[in-house]
């Protein structure tokens, strides 16, 4: 269920990073198509213009004011001099016609009106000077201040008009600047906050996740430990708090086959208390469980060294395995427990051979070989027991071989 949630979060997370991305791809095309145009209307716009009007004002001083000072100074014919005028009010024609077909804010368009009006004026100037130089009986002959004053109009016109083209140039240089700024202010700010949104997301399904792992970890823990309890639990028996049969079966192999490799003698008795039934008979069921649990304490204090296991292995029968010691003292320890038991003096008088209980004691003591099966130490112990009880009880028999 969690991880579906999370699953559907990362979706979310996925589908804004990829919308992000879509509004960010499209804003950038819209932008550069916008910085496109306006580079076009830069270079062809505003600085063609500029060598279209440049040519212009060169025309009417080169091609037209030009001859007609040569023609004056007799320097040309007067066929190349009409020829020269003529020339040069065709390439104005076709420049003027140039530079009009560019792209034209509308606000220029007064001050353009005014220069195409000026233009055609000198035209008709020049075409009257043409005709006075094919016809120089004309009533008014050709005055070279009029023409002086004409070219130098002209040409501040121009000018005029290049330095007009020139502002707008840098007023659209600056526009583009302006808006590519604008621009990248957009994108940075778009992908400032798509990054911000994805990283809020993901920093919170990951203190999600680190949060369930956290929990995920305390819940195994206490798992483990309860875990532990049990199989605590299922190792001791509760009425004497001591290893059960099913724990003795697991350190009887394990402390066998270590036996086994060490070449170590390894000890095992069984231990059954007297007439116990007839203990069950006299006091009750009740003080018998008491007597058990005495008996059982009597174990736990003897065999207290780290190679010791006392078990209750089933009803008033217990077992006691003992490592790292000697066949000797095995027997020795079997002895302490038996006589620590009758000094308790707890009272038996339905016992036959003592009014106090009593055990008996059966022991072995081996160093295991390969060929020993491992319950052959359990009959020979418990054949030790039967002779111990045979023998009149409240005594060990032990053995040290099979
Ligand atoms: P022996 O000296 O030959 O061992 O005689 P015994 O009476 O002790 O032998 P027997 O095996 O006939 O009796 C065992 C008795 O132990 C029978 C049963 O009532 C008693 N007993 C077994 N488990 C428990 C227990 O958990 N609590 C109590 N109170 N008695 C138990
Ligand atoms: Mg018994
Ligand atoms: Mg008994």
């Amino acid at each position: 269920m969690e991880s579906l949630k999370l699953k559907s979060k990362l979706l979310y997370l996925l589908l804004i990073v990829g919308f992000g991305l879509g509004v960010v791809g499209l804003i950038g095309y819209i932008n550069i198509q916008n910085i496109k145009r306006n580079m076009d209307t830069l270079y062809f716009g505003s600085l063609l213009p500029l060598s279209e009007l440049n040519s212009i004002t060169e025309t009417y001083h080169n091609t037209l004011a030009s001859p007609i000072y040569r023609w004056n100074n007799q320097l040309i014919s007067d066929e190349q001099a009409v020829e020269e005028i003529s020339l040069g009010l065709d390439r104005i024609d076709q420049l003027w016609a140039e530079y009009l077909s560019h792209q034209k804010q509308p606000e220029e368009m007064a001050y353009i009106d005014y220069t195409a009006s000026q233009i055609e004026r000198l035209e008709h100037y020049f075409i009257q000077v043409r005709s006075l130089i094919t016809d120089p009986g004309q009533a008014h002959p050709l005055s070279l201040s009029t023409l002086d004053h004409n070219i130098r109009f002209i040409h501040t016109i121009i000018h005029q008009l290049i330095a007009y083209e020139n502002a707008s140039a840098r007023y659209e240089h600056a526009l583009l600047l302006a808006q590519y700024e604008n621009a990248l202010m957009q994108l940075i700010l778009f992908l400032g906050t798509t990054l911000a949104l994805v990283m809020g997301l993901a920093w919170k399904i990951f203190a999600r996740i680190e949060l369930q792992q956290h929990q995920l970890m305390a819940s195994t823990e206490t798992l483990q430990h309860l875990n532990f309890k049990l199989e605590q639990a299922s190792y001791t028996d509760s009425l004497t708090a001591m290893y059960n049969r099913r724990y003795f079966n697991i350190i009887y192999e394990r402390e066998f086959k270590r036996a086994l490799r060490s070449q170590k003698p390894f000890i095992f008795m069984m231990l059954d208390i007297d007439f116990f039934k007839q203990y069950n008979d006299t006091y009750g069921h009740l003080q018998g469980d008491l007597a058990l649990q005495a008996v059982a304490k009597v174990l736990k204090n003897t065999l207290q060294r780290p190679g010791d296991y006392p078990f209750r292995l089933g009803g008033e029968e217990f077992g006691i395995i003992l490592t790292d010691t000697d066949c000797k003292n095995g027997q020795l320890m079997g002895e302490k427990v038996r006589s620590t038991i009758e000094s308790l003096k707890i009272e038996h008088k339905g016992s036959k051979i003592l009014p106090i209980l009593s055990v008996s004691i059966g022991g072995i003591c081996i160093i295991p070989t390969a060929q020993m099966g491992d319950d052959e130490l359990i009959h020979a112990a418990d054949t030790n027991l039967y002779a111990a009880k045979e023998r009149g009880r409240n005594q060990v028999v032990f053995s040290n071989t099979l």
